[in-house]
């Protein structure tokens, strides 16, 4: 595996993001909600690290928490070695931009721009030339090159999400966060999508974290952290789709 065989000058380095005590807490009196509740987790740099749990348990809090895109109530997220807490409003643009890659369930393409168009958009946008090497690879691994040319439309849905996964990382973010990403795909072309996942952590050394309820697609991952109500429950590393499963059920079974 990729992550394992990178150097790693001190362990913080195989660490590329991390919530230490991660608290969110949202509304106040009645309506008040502890989504996360003093979470401590770590995603491994070069991996894909799945992150499941029940409806409501707080994955995508914490992925906006991570990504910079909600604040945190309590305690803290670094990105890198960058501690996202004491950055300014810029600063943090900045951040998302440059270093953050997100993968939303909804493909989010510009229905007017070719597939090519639209995974250089956010580059262009910032004023940012393609790193043309690593834009080649990103497209080849993701198996689109004869579809560049394409609009969303001439393209299933599949590849519209592949085109999307593209997109978030043209600018080779150090992290890649996807809520959901397979949610609207069909089984088969879910599995395009996890393979691209899976490949550019192996041969482009990418590193995503990636929200997923479906055990088959957490069985692509290097590592899968369960969370019970805003809380770490326990994880799994390179597991089946049967010990996922398993997982669960003993979740769906517990008296709360
Ligand atoms: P998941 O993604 O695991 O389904 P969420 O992170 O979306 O869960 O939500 C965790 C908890 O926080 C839920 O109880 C949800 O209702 C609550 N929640 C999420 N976002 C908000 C918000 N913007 N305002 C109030 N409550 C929220
Ligand atoms: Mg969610």
């Amino acid at each position: 595996m990729t992550h394992l065989t990178l150097p790693t000058h001190s362990p913080d380095t195989a660490v590329a993001a991390e919530a230490r005590g991660l608290t969110k807490v949202y509304g106040s009196g009645q309506t008040r909600v502890v989504a996360l509740d003093q979470v401590d987790v770590g995603f491994a740099r070069g991996a894909l690290t799945a992150v499941m749990g029940p409806s409501g348990c707080g994955k995508s809090t914490l992925l906006h928490c991570m990504a910079g895109l909600d604040t945190v109530s309590q305690g803290s997220v670094r990105i890198g070695d960058t501690e996202l807490n004491g950055l300014r409003d810029k600063q943090l643009t900045r951040l998302r931009r440059d270093r953050i890659g997100f993968i939303f369930q909804a493909f989010n393409l510009l229905p007017t721009l070719t597939a090519l168009e639209n995974i250089t958009l956010p580059l262009d946008l910032a004023g940012r030339r393609a790193d043309q090497a690593w834009l080649d690879r990103v497209v080849s691994t993701v198996g689109l090159t004869e579809r560049l040319a394409h609009r969303p439309t001439e393209l299933s849905g599949g590849q519209q999400q592949r085109v999307a996964c593209a997109r978030a990382l043209a600018s080779r973010p150090e992290i890649v966060f996807a809520d959901e990403p397979t949610g609207n795909l069909d089984s088969r072309a879910g599995a395009q999508v996890l393979e691209f996942l899976r490949s550019s952590t192996r041969d482009l050394g990418q590193t995503i974290v990636m929200v997923t309820h479906d055990p088959v697609a957490a069985s692509y991952a290097d590592r899968v952290v369960f969370l019970d109500d805003g809380r770490v429950d326990r994880e799994l590393h390179a597991p089946t789709a049967e010990q996922v499963l398993e997982v669960m059920a003993s979740h769906a079974h517990r008296v709360h």
